[in-house]
């Protein structure tokens, strides 16, 4: 999965309206979520650090579709750090073969196997520990601070940036760096209860709704409020907007 650059910590305010705006928006993509989101083994409940990680890295570069018929069968077979960094070059590079990049996923992931053993197979909790690992971006560093240890992180891929940009207008931030303010509002957008379903609410809607072409904004549930589609001056069904 591709990243949206690094994650800025220097706060950056909020307009009042925008804070509404995203309020609505998390309320809109949650109701949406229930009956649409996708499943995916990796979402499951319960899975360990070392699960969550090897699931963002072979996410990298391809498609979710291709990984979830990969996954499972990937960890049963590799079911452990120790397992990953003892696996003969060749077996890691068969089994990632169905992925695409297979050789740069095979030594990313030996590599990464090698530094956790070396830590003892403990993989941090904080995000600067994280971050040092070989093969750990931002990106998946707030996938496992979210997913294992229930941070309030967003997961600000192309998919949730696309989102808020088109929903939330070029106005908000203008003057401030685009990814000091994108980062701002993706954390807006995800902080507080039912963090992790939110963040999984804007990534399933940013590829299935609001996807890079040709948007589904006639059917949209967000197009009453939505900038890009006030633009493109669709009009709104009468059960739009309802809150
Ligand atoms: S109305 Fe269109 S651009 Fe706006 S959020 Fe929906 S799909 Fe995306």
């Amino acid at each position: 999965m591709s990243l949206v650059g690094q994650p800025v910590r220097v706060p950056y305010e909020i307009s009042p309206e925008s804070v509404k705006r995203i309020s609505w928006l998390r309320r809109r993509l949650l109701s949406w979520f229930t009956p649409n989101g996708r499943s995916f083994p990796w979402r499951e409940p319960g899975r360990t650090p070392y699960e969550v990680i090897v699931a963002e890295m072979l996410l990298q570069r391809t498609t979710a579709a291709g990984v979830a018929r990969a996954y499972s069968g990937f960890v049963e077979r590799y079911p452990s750090w120790a397992s990953l960094e003892q696996a003969p070059q060749e077996d890691l590079e068969n089994a990632l073969r169905p992925l695409g990049l297979w050789r740069q996923k095979s030594l990313a992931l030996q590599q990464l196997a090698l530094s956790i053993e070396g830590r003892g197979g403990v993989v941090p909790r904080t995000r600067t520990e994280l971050e040092r690992l070989p093969g750990i971006g931002p990106y998946t560093a707030s996938a496992v601070l979210a997913i294992v240890y229930g941070r309030a992180e967003p997961l600000l891929d192309v998919n949730m940036a696309r989102l808020l940009v088109r929903f939330l207008g070029s106005s908000e931030g203008a003057e401030a760096s685009p990814k000091r303010t994108l980062h701002a509002l993706a954390l807006r957008l995800v902080r507080g209860k039912r963090c992790l379903v939110v963040n999984w609410a804007a990534l399933d809607f940013g590829a299935l709704v609001c996807r890079a072409r040709r948007p589904l904004c006639p059917e949209c549930p967000l197009r009453a409020r939505c900038q890009y589609a006030r633009a493109r001056q669709l009009q709104p069904t009468s059960s739009a907007g309802v809150l």
